[in-house]
């Protein structure tokens, strides 16, 4: 697939302390994996900034007020609640790794790119309507899939979560905008502590697959193919977001899967063989989660590897 990447430094700029897990030297580890060969040679692309109406399809006005004035303008730390954090700096890196959903969707719709993995932070996937949470503090996958929806005049697009915890925040939007479709395979017990199996949305349109800890590779693929894949098939979405978390690794340190890069590389292929009756491929991933600095470097590489590959 012709595959691009969507970064911003403005992601160095959210200054999470070292003790925290969500921490810059991500970013890093992700960039560095993907500027080694053959990977440098991926056009890259600057996300732009997310403006208020893009954040305002999917939160309301007070929660970007909220996260507008909790930035702080010295060198201290504002809690929004118990693991999320601004510091000077994280409005912009906020407001580009939303935007840079949105910057790949016009590339996937002006077909200058069939798949392209975006490289920000901070994660997206948990933030609510009206609630950062759990180190994210606009939904970025879901900003991208209203303007997929709103201003590309998509009818149906589909969120596939495959980040090791549950993608809450994501799942909330489709469960009030039948346009969207999400899948999400995620540990269970972990937090959020939603996503149980039950939980199925507007006439089905939300499929959560929760896996026990020490789920190996093998039955992670399986179980993508049994209970995500058909679905995926059968809702027929024009474009397909992928909120790629790489949590679900053997050393994460968040979470108690036992994944490797291998199985993330069977991922990116499973979805960009995708395509849907319109038989266009559009495949936007997203970076979530991936705590271990070296597994995360080396997943997202060998993922964004196959997708180009494929
Ligand atoms: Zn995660």
């Amino acid at each position: 697939m012709r595959t691009l990447i969507v970064t911003s430094d403005a992601g160095f700029d959210h200054r999470i302390p070292p003790a925290h897990a969500e921490q810059p030297q991500r970013l890093r580890a992700v960039m560095d994996a993907l500027g080694e060969a053959p990977l440098d040679r991926l056009k890259r692309v600057e996300a732009r900034a997310a403006s208020r109406d893009d954040l305002t399809r999917v939160h309301t006005e007070d929660h970007v007020d909220r996260v507008a004035a909790c930035e702080p303008d010295d060198d201290g730390l504002t809690g929004l609640d118990w693991d999320t954090y601004m510091t000077k700096g994280s409005w912009q890196a906020a407001l580009h790794a939303a935007g840079s959903g949105l910057t790949a969707v016009d590339a996937v719709m002006k077909d200058e790119a069939e798949a392209v993995f975006c490289a920000v932070r901070p994660p997206g996937h948990h933030a609510e309507r009206a609630r950062p949470m759990g180190f994210c503090l606009f939904n970025n996958v879901a900003v991208a899939a209203m303007y997929a929806l709103d201003v590309h005049g998509l009818d149906r697009v589909a969120i596939v979560d495959i980040d090791v915890h549950h993608g809450n925040g994501s799942q909330e939007l489709a469960e009030r905008e039948s346009r969207i479709f999400f899948a999400s395979i995620h540990q269970s017990p972990l937090y959020p502590g939603t996503g149980r199996a039950e939980e199925t949305g507007l006439n089905g349109n939300v499929v959560n697959v929760p896996v026990p800890a020490g789920t190996t590779g093998e039955e992670w693929r399986a179980a993508i193919e049994r209970d995500i894949l058909p679905a995926l098939e059968s809702f027929d979405p024009q474009l397909v977001f992928i909120s790629a978390g790489f949590d679900a690794h053997a050393a994460d340190p968040l979470a108690g899967l036992t994944l490797d890069e291998r199985d993330y590389a069977w991922a990116a292929r499973k979805f960009a063989e995708f395509r849907g009756k319109s038989g266009a491929a559009r495949l936007v991933c997203l970076l979530e989660g991936g705590y271990d600095l070296g597994a995360l470097g080396r997943s997202a590489a060998v993922f964004t590897q196959a997708l180009a590959e494929a």
